[in-house]
């Protein structure tokens, strides 16, 4: 059975998003416990969803904790590549921008983007979840989508990209009926792989 596993910074609604996905349909099926790097599994029907510990900057956690966090995610992601069937990022549509443009700045690359292109460098098949773009005018939804989709390098109009991109506003559930159809979508495409 494939895995979709769910990363993000923390502070992203990951668990929000975990926790409408998986609502009592699900049981967990295991958690490792460790110290730094907690990973639940859900059994989904035909695939497990996968909960990565949050990264960057947490409250608690300092540079040397971070980093650890960071290199148990990308090894988890290594061992199990062939069984993943997509990757979902998180991204907070607000902070997101603010992140990348203070990079710009200092030439310091955001965890979030090096994430990302750990996620294509490997052909996991990402899934961009923007959430809480309730913080966002609607009016002003396509132009910050636009500044999003061109920060993790793909080539505005981001409704080119609407296998790849998902604006969300999780607390609401809104998003999640797409997100969840891109899912089925990249598990279906897995088990076609294999055949
Ligand atoms: P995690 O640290 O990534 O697991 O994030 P959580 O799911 O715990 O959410 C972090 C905070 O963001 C909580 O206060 C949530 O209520 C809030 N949050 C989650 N989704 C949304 C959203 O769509 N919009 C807004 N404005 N806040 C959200």
């Amino acid at each position: 059975k494939p895995k979709v596993i769910v990363m993000g910074r923390s502070n992203v609604g990951k668990s929000t998003f975990v926790k409408s996905m998986t609502a009592d349909k699900t049981i967990r099926v295991g958690k490792k416990p460790g110290v730094t790097l907690k990973i639940a599994e859900y059994d989904m029907g035909n695939y497990y969803l996968v909960d990565l510990p949050g990264f960057g900057y947490m409250e608690g956690i300092d540079q040397k904790g971070q980093e650890e966090i960071k290199d148990n995610i990308i090894r988890y992601v290594e061992d199990n590549q062939r069984t993943i069937a997509t990757a979902i990022q998180i991204l907070d549509a607000k902070s997101f921008v603010e992140i990348v443009q203070r990079w710009e700045e200092t030439r310091e690359l955001p965890i979030d983007l090096e994430m990302a292109d750990f996620l294509e460098e490997l052909d996991l098949k990402p899934i961009y979840v923007i959430n809480k773009m309730d913080k966002i005018k609607n009016s002003q939804w396509d132009e910050e989508l636009d500044v999003i989709s061109e920060k993790l390098g793909f080539l505005p109009p981001w409704r080119q990209w609407i296998d790849i991109l998902a604006p969300a506003i999780l607390k609401e559930g809104l998003g999640l009926e797409e997100i969840g159809e891109r899912i089925k979508n990249n598990v279906k495409q897995y088990y076609d792989d294999l055949r």
